[in-house]
């Protein structure tokens, strides 16, 4: 590292770590409070951000006061009127130099109060006048009496407003923050970031970060303040995104260091596999298959993330990917996020792979007793060759004999913590079973990089030809009626259709359809029809032999609650309706869609909502309707509603971010990139000091 980047000394680092507790006024109920918002050190406390910021550096004259702009006036009281009509108010009439009068109305307040407020004091306050009975007022002003000793003077700086924290009072929150504040060590120590680094992209030192953000000049830029955008602001970010981002490439070079089974076979059993295939294997899945088997041909892990919209296949790329693992005498598995996918997944698995004599196994939580026992022992025999199966894959008590390669579908169901998981099945003398991560849900690139720093990303970008786009129409819940009749004509041509509805119980308060009524309704409407349920309360049983039986054909309509959103296959229904569609997020009303247009019919989705329509849900329905393109709707989600919502929590905590916003900071991650990459050839060490003070005791991958 250049000399510049001087670290920063060990004093420094522990001053962040130093508790709170140390701060006057900080007795154990505040602490507790504090901690209850995760807020236990001085760090903690400097990164606690004002919301947004008062200007108290200046007087404005009453005259020039304007309704719903907040200022600071400062009057002499020319009258006071304490009434009850209603309830106890208490009216304070104040007038300046600019011969105009504003009045201060309190609904609450004390005697002590009212008498403070003598003819003739001279009162200071701040607040958002409002248009009142006799010109303007202030409502619950923020004030002070002066004294007539007071001089009065104005502050330097503005005053910062912070988020409020249950259960403590502004007053003694901003009280420790500024005794956190001028803890602060000096700027040298503090400072992790190369500075010439700084310099070039115009950021400041994160001293004058922080305090340009808790104490910023009466002429300090609020408009950029507010938006985010402030070079302080940006500041921050960067160094919180770069601790995350280490943290990950950290993972990701723990997990490197391991031994995997080098897979260098011909590839005969996967050739087999292709040539039995009813299809030719698009572009985009060649090129994939290709970027895999090279991985897997590596002694150390695969960690690589398949991303490829609805019915791209990503299903048969995964099962040449496991003919890899198990022409080389070793065992591949496949686990989905649920039953009813991780089923299918068995159930075509099984029709590719045992005409080659591929033993293929399944695991779920509800096989149990003599069958688990005969399940666990094929396992750890090897026996089974590929084993399919839910997140019961992953429990304590499977082994495997030798797992070379673990595939793990629809992952932003899965929590990072299982997915690594199911990787330490792999562990015996230190080597790790390669990874393969399959996701329908893409994210934008800039967000990949962000959530994605530990893994290689393969794309299928391409859907297998003949595939007709899907009609995509929004209709309001009153033209209910009118789809009775879509629904026949499609049954009539041998089609099958979905309704999705989003509740399962009938619920007073929400208007959403209940599925049994719609079932109800529907099977009334509709008596010639084979009509079925399936939701996610029924028995995992009747929910499987429903599914079979809308896959063989011998249901026309399936209604069904959103357990058939991700992944499930019927490539003759060309028909789907989604009740309340407002009320599902871009990326969920995507994957519902995907479960039509997987034939070489003409599909249509219908977006049924109860109007009036958000502004925002309107945007959703209105991309739905314009693209198919799974890309560029998650591009459109990232707009709408931020990435912490997109991305979820469960997937890689990316939400939590304290300063840094994904949306707002994505210009960001090429720089932040690009100095990870620096830090950890150059000075792993500061690397690490880094993740240290961002991600601390949250850097719970950090030992995957
Ligand atoms: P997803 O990527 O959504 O998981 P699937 O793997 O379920 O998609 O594949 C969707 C459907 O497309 C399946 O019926 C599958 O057999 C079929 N399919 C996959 N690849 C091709 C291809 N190259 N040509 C035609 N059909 C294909
Ligand atoms: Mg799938």
């Amino acid at each position: 590292m250049p000399a510049a980047a001087s670290p920063a000394k060990d004093s420094a680092v522990s001053a962040f770590d130093q508790p709170i507790a140390r701060l006057t006024g900080a007795g154990p109920r505040v602490l507790e409070k504090l901690a209850a918002r995760g807020l236990s050190t001085l760090q903690d406390l400097w990164l606690h951000l004002p919301l947004r910021y008062e200007d108290r550096t200046t007087l404005t004259p009453i005259r020039a006061l304007q309704a719903g702009v907040a200022a600071q006036v400062e009057g002499t009281v020319e009258a006071v009127e304490r009434g009850f009509r209603y309830r106890p108010m208490l009216r304070v009439a104040i007038g300046d130099d600019s011969q105009a009068t504003l009045v201060l109305r309190f609904f609450h307040f004390r005697s002590q109060q009212v008498n403070q407020f003598r003819v003739g004091a001279r009162v200071r306050c701040y607040g958002t006048p409002r248009a009142g009975q006799h010109g303007l007022e202030i409502v619950h002003p923020s004030y002070r009496v002066l004294e007539e000793s007071d001089a009065g003077e104005l502050g330097e700086q503005l005053d910062p407003v912070y988020p409020a924290i249950e259960g403590i009072g502004p007053a003694t929150l901003r009280k420790l923050i500024v005794q956190a504040l001028d803890r602060l060590p000096d700027e040298a120590s503090l400072e992790l970031l190369p500075s010439e680094w700084l310099q070039g992209l115009g950021l400041p030192s994160l001293r004058t970060a922080l305090l340009a953000m808790h104490r910023p000049a009466r002429d300090a830029d609020l408009a950029a303040l507010a938006a985010g955008t402030h070079p302080a602001q940006r500041r921050l970010a960067l160094e919180e995104l770069l601790a995350h981002h280490l943290s990950l490439r950290r993972q990701r070079i723990a997990l490197q260091r391991h031994r995997a089974p080098a897979l260098k076979g011909q590839g005969a059993l996967a050739k087999r596999l292709q040539d039995a295939l009813p299809f030719e294997l698009t572009g985009a899945q060649q090129r994939v298959f290709a970027q895999v088997r090279h991985d897997l041909a590596q002694p150390s892990p695969m960690l690589r993330l398949v991303q490829g919209d609805v019915g791209s296949g990503k299903t048969v790329v995964a099962a040449l990917a496991a003919m890899l693992a198990v022409e080389a005498g070793k065992q591949a598995a496949l686990a989905a996020p649920t039953e009813l996918l991780a089923e299918q997944h068995l159930a075509n698995l099984r029709a590719w792979l045992e005409p080659l004599g591929v033993r293929v196994a399944w695991l779920a939580g509800k096989v149990t007793g003599k069958a688990r026992a005969t399940v666990l022992a094929d396992v750890a025999s090897g026996a089974a060759q590929v084993v399919v199966g839910t997140h019961a894959l992953m429990q304590e008590g499977v082994a495997f004999h030798d797992l070379a390669l673990a595939i793990v579908d629809e992952q932003h169901r899965f929590g990072v913590h299982q997915r690594l998981a199911l990787r330490e099945k792999g562990a015996s003398d230190d080597a790790v079973p390669h990874q393969l991560v399959m996701t329908a849900t893409p994210i934008p690139r800039t967000l990949a990089m962000a959530a994605y720093a530990d893994l290689d990303v393969s794309a299928i970008d391409e859907l297998p030809p003949g595939r007709t786009p899907v009609q995509t129409i929004a209709l309001s819940g009153e033209r209910r009626p009118e789809l009775v009749e879509r629904i026949r004509a499609a049954c009539a041509e041998g089609r099958q259709a979905y309704w999705v509805c989003t509740l399962i119980d009938d619920s007073d308060e929400v208007v959403a359809q209940a599925a049994q009524t719609t079932f109800e309704q529907l099977s009334a409407a509709m008596p010639e029809l084979r009509i079925a349920l399936v939701h996610g309360r029924m028995k995992a049983g009747d929910k499987q032999a429903t599914m079979r039986a809308f896959k063989q054909g011998d249901v026309d309509l399936l209604v069904a609650t959103t357990v058939i959103e991700v992944g499930v296959d019927v490539p003759n229904a060309s028909l789907m309706i989604v009740e309340n569609a407002e009320r599902l997020g871009l990326a969920q009303l995507h994957q519902l869609r995907g479960r039509v247009g997987r034939g070489a019919t003409a599909s249509t989705c219908v977006l049924l909502y109860q109007p009036p329509l958000s502004q925002m849900a309107k945007q959703r329905l209105a991309t739905l309707r314009e693209t198919n393109d799974g890309f560029v709707i998650a591009e459109k989600d990232l707009e709408l509603r931020g990435p912490g919502e997109l991305l979820g929590t469960r997937q890689t905590g990316l939400a939590n971010f304290r300063v840094a916003d994904l949306a707002r900071d994505a210009a960001l991650l090429p720089q932040v990139r690009e100095l990870a990459e620096r830090l950890l050839h150059e000075s792993p060490a500061l690397a690490d000091r880094i993740i240290g003070r961002w991600v601390g005791g949250a850097a719970r991958y950090a030992s995957a």
